[in-house]
């Protein structure tokens, strides 16, 4: 039981974490999180589910664009992975009870305003964006 719970903790982690990267890159451009759908931001094609698997697809695309070759930046899996870290610790902390999707919640927004404000340094620093997830 509790390595499927640990388990569920690390993949439902990796899926927050992948959506906080969205948050990250887009509340800093003043963008809606919502629409459109994860996209290249160099080239604007819609990504294809496979090519949105958080970690899988940034290691598969060799951390390029499967379109325009732009380069992925590598805060993308390295957020996905940290929040999938960070779910598995809380997990292995709390237990299969309540309290731990308050913890959980509690990790999300932490995570998102790290992400925010993070996105917001690189956006000042013109660095050439990565493709969003
Ligand atoms: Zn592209």
């Amino acid at each position: 039981m509790r390595a499927v719970v640990l388990a569920f903790s690390g993949l439902f982690g990796l899926a927050i974490g992948s959506f906080l990267t969205v948050v990250g890159y887009r509340i800093p451009r003043r963008e809606s999180i919502v629409r459109p759908g994860s996209h290249c931001p160099s080239c604007n094609r819609a990504l294809a589910w496979y090519d949105n698997i958080p970690v899988a697809s940034w290691i598969l695309l060799r951390r390029r664009c499967r379109s325009c070759s732009a380069a992925i930046s590598v805060r993308y899996p390295a957020l996905e992975m940290a929040t999938a870290f960070v779910f598995v610790g809380l997990a292995a902390a709390i237990g299969p009870r309540p309290r731990l999707l308050v913890a959980l919640v509690v990790a999300s927004l932490v995570l998102a305003a790290g992400a925010v404000a993070l996105g917001g340094r690189s956006r000042q620093s013109s660095l050439p964006p990565g493709c969003e997830r």
